[in-house]
């Protein structure tokens, strides 16, 4: 499969949920360079830093360019961190060639028989996928309908699963579907955004540049940040409340207790009997004073927040990882999405709740319905209905399993209590990302058959693999994405694929095919993408299939596109477009009732840290750094919660934007953050390294973070528990942006 090229192609950003539209060029001797895309409806022509570096990660340099077998023990052993504590020693590890290079027919085949291998002798629940955010919407179709529809079972999930599942959550509980009423422009017409957990200068720069410019234009307009830290974001905002993290259900229950004692309900679009009554009972309790003691804020800030949400009708609310990445996320979103649904404020000009997705496409992996909880096109994984309308349609082999399938976070556990034994990671690094990554890493090295199938030698998941995948990368690969206001837009090859790499659909279509699957004779993505649009519109009769007259087909592409099929010169050609339409009325809406037993009043997912200075003058040598109990550290311990995010100029483990020199210049080294007291109680200056030791295991409320006895921590800390095991190196930066007892950290270094 080629594309046909141009010297200017149309395509988008691979970077973060905006989904910029992208004009590549490309001169006689192939070099690319890349413009803002001035008639896409994201960006109007500008990029961010990322963005405008894109031609600078196009290079062969850290490409993986043809299929291979590994001898995982062995390369894991050599690539191990250097302060992972697993004993990769006590692992036999044969004479084997390190890399063994393949070609791509045999080793289709031979990944289809041992998966068919695999399924007879440990059947069909033995086997998951992990995809990703990344992958294009017309992969992501495939991977799900392969083991969904044919394998049969729903162990699929995404790396979505972190940065969103619990804005789906909360839609699915709200709307009754998982659906984004707002836009773009209602964040430019709106009179106040509200920001929360979300530093969006930085992480949706051109969306956030969007909304200074018509702040500028109209400088009435408000910005209301909720962050923990003091982030660039804050910099143009007229309020910052810098809750301490964990309590934004606290904040938000006061808020809709605060606007129904204000007379802000709007009674016309709400009635009494959609979970108002009990959504109110629960929020009540949390008075302004209780707020801010919950917060740690000031009763006047609050207060200001309150006036000023009750004040204005055109309020947009924009949450993302913040929110979303949180044991209780779901709650936390449900807490937002009440005071819009109390107020009337969805779905309307200038006023809705808004989830800022942080991938590319991971709006197309919810369409498709790539998680473990989900169904293809919208549909309900719970409902038989639905279910059968799925494998009718695919003409799969058996029905579509009910069982949730397994999830992100669950799949060591499943591979090392024997459930999994073959796992396929396609376009992620998750031996970083994941939490507990070390487990994951664990995980991997015993389960019996670990296929990666990535684009750079640098992932770090690569060196985990049995079998490794050459895929295409951006600027190689074709299809569709779908950004956070439900846009779809094409990603387009802009030059022939390095090596032997492929892409996604074709390499999973090519393994389902050897099993002797039918149904995956795919040549090019756009038969995919209409099959996934016929998907959408199939049996979408209600006389037929009565169950789905119930909930709105929201993503009815067919409809949206005007036509049933789309042929290969339409797709390529294909302009961005949103589903549902510009904005998007939800039929059925619900409050949701936030007690603290279910929100988790304590802050999850925070871990405590013990932090140890080197007291050798040369701050800079690290070489012993992986002695963990060497007697050049100092025992002094302090406790901090980390919250984790993202840079300016850098993009999950790096392994595209860690290649363009320009972007490496924000910063060079993985920096710890703290506030100047806690500086001054471990007695470490800017500049010097610490190490950290994550604590896993002990999840303490706000309240005790910065009182913990340290000696009592000293002694208690397990060095040798297995959920302790890497240590991390970072260089400490000072400042007062931070809250006392908090310490940021970049997600994005991994060990290389
Ligand atoms: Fe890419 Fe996001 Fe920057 Fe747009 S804002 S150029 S999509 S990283």
């Amino acid at each position: 499969y080629t594309e046909e090229t141009t010297s200017i192609i149309r395509t988008t950003c691979p970077y973060c949920g905006v989904g910029c539209g992208v004009l590549a060029s490309i001169d006689e001797v192939g070099a690319v360079s890349v413009a803002g895309d001035p008639d896409h409806p994201a960006n109007f022509g500008k990029l961010c830093s990322k963005g405008s570096a894109l031609a600078q990660t196009l290079g062969s340099e850290r490409r993986l360019t043809e299929p291979y077998y590994q001898n995982k023990q062995a390369v894991m052993q050599e690539h191990r961190p250097t302060q992972l504590g697993t004993d990769f020693n006590a692992i036999d590890i044969s004479d084997e060639p390190l890399i063994k290079p393949t070609d791509w027919n045999n080793v289709l085949d031979d990944i289809a028989t041992r998966l068919n291998d695999t399924i007879a002798k440990h059947g069909r629940d033995s086997i998951m996928f992990y995809v990703s955010g990344q992958l294009l919407t017309e992969d992501y179709y495939v991977a799900n309908k392969f083991i969904k529809g044919f394998i049969g079972n729903n162990n699929i999930d995404s790396n979505s699963r972190l940065c969103m599942s619990s804005a789906v959550a909360g839609h699915k509980r709200a709307f009754g579907a998982d659906l984004v009423p707002g836009n773009y422009e209602d964040l430019e017409s709106c009179d106040l955004l509200v920001l929360v957990g979300s530093n969006m200068a930085w992480c949706h720069p051109i969306l956030f540049g969007r909304f200074l410019a018509a702040k500028k234009a109209n400088p009435n307009k408000k910005l209301i940040v909720i962050d923990p830290r003091r982030t660039d974001s804050c910099e143009f905002a007229d309020l910052h409340l810098p809750i301490a993290a964990g309590t934004d259900t606290h904040l938000y229950n006061g808020l809709l207790h605060y606007l129904s004692e204000h007379g802000c309900a709007d009674t016309g679009y709400i009635e009494h009997g959609h979970g108002v009554d009990d959504a109110l009972a629960a929020a009540n309790v949390w008075s302004i004073e209780k707020v801010a003691q919950a917060c740690q804020v000031s009763i006047d800030s609050i207060l200001e927040f309150y006036q000023l949400v009750a004040a204005h009708d055109e309020t947009v609310t924009a949450f993302s990882m913040g929110v979303n990445q949180s044991k209780s996320g779901t709650d936390k979103v449900n807490a937002i999405i009440n005071t819009h649904l109390l107020t009337g404020r969805v779905g309307k000009p200038g006023a809705s709740p808004f989830s800022l997705t942080g991938q590319p496409n991971a709006m197309g992996g919810r369409e498709v319905g790539a998680l473990a909880n989900l169904l293809a096109a919208h549909l309900d994984l719970s409902n038989s209905i639905h279910r059968q309308l799925v494998a009718d349609f695919w003409q799969a082999p058996q029905s579509i399993a009910p069982e949730v399938g397994i999830q992100a976070c669950d799949a060591a556990d499943a591979i090392l209590d024997g459930r999994i034994k073959a796992i396929w990671i396609m376009a992620t690094n998750p031996v970083v990302s994941l939490p507990e990554a070390d487990k994951f890493r664990r995980a991997l090295a015993a389960c019996d058959l670990v296929i990666v199938s990535d684009c750079s030698v640098d992932s770090d998941t690569v060196k985990c693999a049995d079998i490794v995948l050459p895929a295409q990368g951006w600027g190689e690969k074709s299809g569709t994405v779908t950004n956070s206001e439900r846009r779809i837009s094409r990603q387009r090859a802009l030059k022939p694929a390095l090596g032997l790499a492929k892409p996604d659909w074709w390499i999973l279509s090519q393994v389902a095919t050897r099993m002797g699957l039918a149904g995956f004779d795919y040549q090019h993505p756009s038969e995919i993408f209409n099959e996934h649009v016929a998907l959408t519109a199939y049996k979408n009769d209600p006389s037929q299939v009565p169950s789905i007259s119930n909930q709105p087909r929201y993503l009815n592409l067919a409809k949206d596109l005007s036509m049933p099929v789309l042929s290969r010169a339409d797709y390529e050609v294909m302009t961005p477009f949103q589903w549902g339409g510009a904005r998007i009325t939800p039929t059925q809406v619900k409050l949701i009732a936030i007690t603290p037993s279910d929100s988790a009043s304590l802050p999850n997912f925070h871990h405590f840290h013990q932090h140890q200075r080197r007291q050798n003058s040369n701050k800079s040598d690290v070489k012993n750094r992986d002695k963990r109990h060497n007697t050049d550290f100092n025992p002094l311990t302090v406790n901090l919660r980390l919250i984790t995010g993202r840079l300016r100029d850098q993009w999950h483990t790096m392994t595209r934007t860690g290649l363009a020199p320009q972007l490496n210049q924000h910063e060079s080294v993985p920096t710890l953050t703290i506030h100047p007291n806690e500086a001054k109680q471990l007695g470490v200056e800017k500049g010097d390294y610490v190490q950290l030791h994550p604590r896993y295991e002990q999840i303490l409320p706000n309240s005790e973070a910065t009182t913990i006895d340290t000696n009592n921590v000293s002694k208690n800390a397990d060095t040798d528990n297995e959920n302790i095991e890497q240590t991390v190196l970072a260089q400490i930066a000072i400042s007062d942006s931070m809250r006392v007892g908090d310490a940021f950290m970049p997600m994005h270094w991994s060990n290389a």
